[in-house]
C-alpha cells in the first residue's frame, strides 16, 4: 500500500483543547489542514517541518474550526474545500462538498460525509489510503459533540457511517475532551474492562502531557457509550428491554448534557 506510507500525519494542539490536523503526501508534497482553530500553531509545525499548504478543510461552521482560515489561506494560496450546505457561513470555498463528493490532496484521496448532528452541514473526510477519518465535532475519542443543531436521529444515523468504516481507522477528531468524556462512558457502563483499561492508558497520556487523539475507530466501537447505543452489554448495563438505537443514543446524550 504505497499509498498508505506515504500518508504522514500530525496533530497540531490549537487554543485550549483543539486539535488541528496535517495530512502530507511525501509523494507529491501536497499538505492539507483539517480546521483551523487560530493560524499561529498550525503555521509552525509547517514551518518547523518545512511543508507548504496545499489545501485547508473544512469539518463545520464553528469558529474554533475557522478562525485561522483566512490568515493561512493568505500565507499559502491554499485552497479551501467545505460543505455546500455551509456555504453562506464558512469562509470562501474554492470547493462546495456534499456527501459522496472526493477531495484529493496530491495523490490522497479522501471522501466526504454528512455527518450533521452537532451541527446541520457538518461533514467529516474519510481518507481509506491514509487509514484515518477527520471526524471534526461529530464522533469524538469516548464521545460525541453536542446537538447545537440537530437531532439525535440525525447524529445517531452520522455516528453509525462513522461506524461502518474500517476498524483499524484512525478517529481524528477535533478536542482533547477524553478524560471527561471517559468519567461518563464509565457512569453508564462500569463493568466493560475494554473501558477500564482505555481510561488506565488515557489517564497515563494526561499525566505527560500527551494527546489521546487520534484513537482506533474499533475501540470506540468497544468503548464509547454513544457508539454502543444499540450494543447488547450496554443496553443491559442502563435495563433498556429493546434492541436501543436512536431513543437509547437520545437517552445517553441527554444524560451527557446534565453530567
Ligand atoms: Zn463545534
Ligand atoms: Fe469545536
Amino acid at each position: 500500500m504505497v499509498k498508505h506510507q506515504a500518508a504522514e500525519i500530525v496533530t497540531v494542539p490549537c487554543l485550549a483543547d483543539n486539535y488541528a490536523f496535517l495530512i502530507h503526501d511525501s509523494a507529491t508534497g501536497a499538505t492539507a489542514l483539517v480546521d483551523a482553530p487560530e493560524a499561529g500553531p498550525i503555521q509552525s509545525e509547517l514551518t518547523a517541518r518545512g511543508w507548504r499548504l496545499t489545501d485547508i478543510l473544512i469539518t463545520h461552521h464553528h469558529h474554533d474550526h475557522i478562525d485561522g482560515v483566512e490568515a493561512l489561506r493568505a500565507a499559502h494560496g491554499a485552497t479551501v474545500w467545505g460543505a455546500a450546505a455551509d456555504a453562506h457561513r464558512l469562509p470562501a470555498l474554492d470547493h462546495a462538498l456534499a456527501e459522496g463528493d472526493r477531495v484529493s490532496v496530491g495523490d490522497l484521496e479522501g471522501v466526504v460525509l454528512d455527518v450533521s448532528g452537532h451541527t446541520v452541514g457538518h461533514i467529516a473526510f474519510h481518507f481509506p489510503g491514509a487509514g484515518a477519518v477527520f471526524t471534526g465535532d461529530s464522533l469524538m475519542a469516548l464521545g460525541c459533540g453536542r446537538l447545537f443543531e440537530g437531532t439525535a436521529p440525525m447524529m445517531w444515523k452520522s455516528l453509525q457511517k462513522l461506524r461502518a468504516l474500517p476498524g483499524q481507522t484512525l478517529v481524528c477528531s477535533g478536542h482533547e475532551y477524553t478524560m471527561a468524556n471517559g468519567r461518563f462512558a464509565q457512569s453508564i457502563e462500569p463493568e466493560n474492562s475494554d473501558l477500564i483499561s482505555r481510561l488506565e492508558r488515557i489517564a497515563a497520556a494526561r499525566r505527560d502531557d500527551r494527546p489521546t487523539v487520534p484513537s482506533v475507530l474499533s475501540e470506540e466501537i468497544a468503548t464509547n457509550p454513544f457508539l454502543r447505543a444499540d450494543h447488547p452489554d450496554l443496553l443491559a448495563a442502563i435495563g433498556h428491554g429493546g434492541d436501543g438505537g436512536a431513543a437509547v443514543f437520545a437517552d445517553i446524550r441527554r444524560r451527557k448534557d446534565q453530567f
